[in-house]
């Protein structure tokens, strides 16, 4: 496992270096943002930690740079306690995790763990099928670039279906990822909301549509191209 750590303060940098080499992990330092980029561009890692308050380029700027070059190495943001803002705004940068300074070091690694099992797969801030686009940071909704208006769970239940195209999704798949685990209502509610999606959405012609698959549950797809068609 090899770590980036982009950080600025030497005794934080040192301490993280300290902490996660004993457990195996080779830590890089870098203590700038442009360094960081630098490093982060040059060499693979399984996870980069990434302070925002950064000289050259903060913290903030060198994760959306990472994510517009397809970099999907999971970042983790070092956020001040005070600012609830700065955590909102790692995430829709594209970081994937934060942490508020200070943090002791077993919990940096438990989320640093959790982070390597998600692994480096792209994480495109927005989905795009066809006509539908939907972004999961700013959790909003397009067809054909027309905003749709969706309430909290219709957007979770569409932004699911879209994270597994072509794929067959069951109403307890949709469950276990949308409603929360102790919810232990009529599994049917999930019918509810695709019934509603499809109205507010009324996707064209062109797709993706949602289709029932019978007695397994829904999958989002592009129509079938017609046969003989050629392109
Ligand atoms: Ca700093």
């Amino acid at each position: 496992m090899r770590i980036l750590v982009v950080e600025d303060e030497k005794n934080v940098a040192n301490a993280i270096r300290k902490g996660l080499g004993t457990e195996g992990y080779a830590v890089d330092i870098a203590s700038d943002g442009r360094e960081g980029l630098w490093y982060a561009t040059e060499h693979p890692y399984d996870v980069i930690i990434l302070d925002i308050m950064l000289p050259e380029i903060d913290g903030f700027a060198v994760c959306k740079a990472l994510r517009g070059a397809d970099n999907w190495t999971p970042v983790l943001m070092l956020t001040a306690r005070t600012a609830e803002e700065d955590e909102a705004t790692a995430l829709d940068l594209g970081a994937d995790d934060y942490l508020s300074k200070p943090f002791s070091l077993v919990v940096l690694k438990a989320h640093i763990r959790a982070l390597v099992r998600r692994g480096s797969e792209p994480r495109p801030s927005s989905i795009e099928i066809g006509a539908l686009k939907v972004d999961p940071a700013a959790r909003k909704c397009w067809v054909s670039d027309a905003t749709i208006q969706l309430t909290t769970r219709e957007f979770s239940v569409i932004e699911f279906l879209a994270r597994n195209p072509d794929r067959v999704v069951s109403k307890l798949d949709v469950l276990d990822n949308v409603w929360d685990y102790n919810f232990d209502g009529d599994p049917n509610i999930v019918e509810v909301y695709v019934r509603r999606l499809r109205t507010k959405l009324n996707l064209p012609d062109v797709g993706p549509t949602i289709n029932t698959v019978r007695g397994a549950g829904y999958r989002l797809e592009m129509p079938a191209k017609e046969q003989g068609e050629t392109s």
